[in-house]
């Protein structure tokens, strides 16, 4: 990738000392925290113990409940008052509307935990490097 401005080349992070932010945005996109080029994650959530790209190891790094419990609450914040919606003023009938709640629900969840799980392994990777 060819990288222009300063202030480009550390967003984009084509540097090789990543930033805080950086290192939190490669997590989001599911990349190595170190390089930005290896997958943290084989399958849909799976974690790779070793970056297949520079080596880093991330055998030690745990998520644990952080990811769902950040998925459950953004999560939350979308099907709650799509509910309320439905519940105030009927639209749909309930059966279509329950169908697009937990419709809603399934996509976010789908998109939200691998990123979720990305995030705070970045962020516990680089506590560990400080
Ligand atoms: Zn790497």
């Amino acid at each position: 990738m060819q990288c222009y401005s300063a202030s480009l080349r550390r967003f984009l992070m084509c540097d090789d000392a990543p930033t805080k932010w950086g290192v939190l945005w490669r997590g989001i996109k599911g990349v190595c925290p170190n390089c930005g080029r290896g997958r943290l994650f084989s399958r849909f959530i799976t974690q790779h113990e070793m970056c297949s790209e520079c080596g880093e190891d991330f055998s030690d790094i745990r998520a644990d409940d952080a990811p769902p419990w950040l998925t459950i609450f953004i999560t939350g914040h979308l099907v709650v008052p799509l509910i309320v919606e439905f519940a105030r003023h009927d639209v749909f009938a309930q059966s279509i509307e329950t169908a697009i709640v937990i419709g809603v629900a399934l996509v976010s969840v789908y998109l939200i935990l691998p990123r979720a799980k990305g995030l705070f392994i970045a962020a516990i990777w680089w506590q560990s490097k400080r």
